[in-house]
């Protein structure tokens, strides 16, 4: 197995890691709730999409009771 003649500077190490950033995920708002929800899937509050109900979530069910 190879082995590296020379250590790496800190400089060049963190250059290299410079781009190991995590970036945010785009989230939307949902339509029923208003609750952040990644585009693209069922809101995980009330389980809407599309402008319908696609999930049996928590809050859901606590709403259905009430009701
Ligand atoms: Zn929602």
């Amino acid at each position: 197995m190879s082995v590296p003649k020379r250590r790496q500077t800190k400089t060049r190490r963190n250059k290299r890691r410079s781009h190991h950033h995590v970036t945010p995920p785009n989230l939307g708002k949902c339509q029923n709730c208003g609750a952040a929800v990644v585009s693209h899937q069922a809101c995980p509050n009330c389980g809407y999409y599309g402008g319908r109900q696609v999930l049996t979530t928590k809050t859901a069910l606590d709403k259905q009771a009430k009701s």
